[in-house]
């Protein structure tokens, strides 16, 4: 039986146009920067985001941390979400690797943090504190979309408070189709931006991280330092590049599937709010051992999904709107079985 995974945008399997992609690619030494193929990913990206350079990557992860550590140093401190991916999800790897402390806040129920808030958190220049450098937002934040309006006094605070700005935009396409807006109307407010292709966009793997000459070189250095200078790497950028041509438009499909699932659980009483449905996240907040049952439910009828209390359902390229009817019908069983 087909299984449906709402785990993660991150299980969608490359393409046929990818593989095709990928066995074709001319390649050559990138840690020389001579491969053709993840050259032209790099000028695709940097282009599409309107920066200098950008910079093929593992991960989001290695994104995120390459440019923390691009813009700081040992003893400095960058400002991010509580819930952020570049705080909590990624290992402690700024502090363990960059020595570079993070001073989480709260996010805003929007998916921002307060400029006030953060503007508090801001450590005066004297031998106690960490230096802070840097603030980290990201877009989309839990599928939600930042204001356009918002990034614009984010951008004009931090040059006022003397911080760079970066955008952990591992689903920043998400965003982008969502405002209907080129990504590059999200990104220019940024020093730098990392863009996953491994999520909705699909690539089997790999990340961006775009932003000016001087960063990116200093990023690339310490990608090198940590192990991540690949080498015949077009192998991999050719599903980017496929990822970026023909995966950023259709993440609206992914939107509206989401949104139609949200609608689905809503009839059935189960707490889905459309309302804040705005990319491809769904999320179902019940008492932790009814989210167990649930889940364990819909695992018996192979469909995938995670969380404790709050369960995330994540829609993409694999997910058809049938899929979604088959787990809302499965929802609804569930439902009227009382479990
Ligand atoms: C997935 C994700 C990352 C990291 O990407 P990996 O490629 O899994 O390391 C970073 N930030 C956010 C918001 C993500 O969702």
């Amino acid at each position: 039986m087909n299984q449906i995974d709402l785990r993660s945008d991150t299980v969608t399997r490359p393409t046929a146009a990818m593989r095709a992609a990928m066995a074709s690619a001319p390649v050559g030494d990138d840690v020389y920067g001579e491969d053709p193929t993840v050259n032209r990913l790099q000028e695709m990206v940097a282009g599409l985001l309107g920066m200098e350079e950008a910079l093929f990557v593992a991960s989001g992860t290695q994104s995120n941390l390459l440019a923390i550590m691009a813009h700081c140093g040992r003893g400095d401190e960058y400002i991010a979400g509580q819930a952020a991916h570049c705080y909590r999800f990624e290992g402690g790897g700024a502090a363990v690797l960059g020595s570079i402390q993070p001073q989480p806040l709260e996010f805003e129920a929007d998916g921002t943090l307060d400029l006030e808030k953060v503007a508090a958190f801001i450590k005066p220049d004297d031998p106690h504190f960490a230096r802070t450098r840097l603030l980290c937002l990201e877009n989309t934040q839990s599928g939600k979309v930042l204001p356009l309006e918002y990034l614009a006094r984010a951008r004009a605070f931090s040059r006022n408070s003397g911080l760079a700005l970066h955008l952990d935009g591992a689903r920043l396409a998400n965003a982008a189709v969502c405002l209907n807006q080129p990504m590059s109307e999200i990104s220019r407010h940024f020093d730098s931006v990392s863009l996953c292709l491994s999520k909705g966009l699909g690539a089997p793997v790999g990340s961006v991280l775009a932003g000016s000459r001087e960063l990116v070189a200093t990023a690339q250095r310490w990608r090198k330092v940590l192990g991540g200078g690949m080498r015949q790497a077009g192998i991999l950028a050719a599903a980017g590049i496929v990822a970026l041509e023909e995966g950023i438009q259709r993440l609206e499909e992914d939107h509206a599937n989401a949104r139609r699932l949200a609608n689905g659980l809503v009839e059935l009483g189960l707490p889905a709010d459309p309302e804040t449905v705005q990319t491809n996240m769904v999320f179902v907040c019940l008492p932790q051992a009814e989210s167990a049952r649930l889940t364990q439910y819909l695992r018996q009828r192979n469909i995938l999904v995670c969380g404790r209390d709050t369960l995330r359902l994540v829609t993409h390229r694999d997910v058809s709107a049938k899929d979604i009817d088959t787990v809302i019908a499965a929802c609804g069983e569930f439902r009227r079985a009382g479990c």
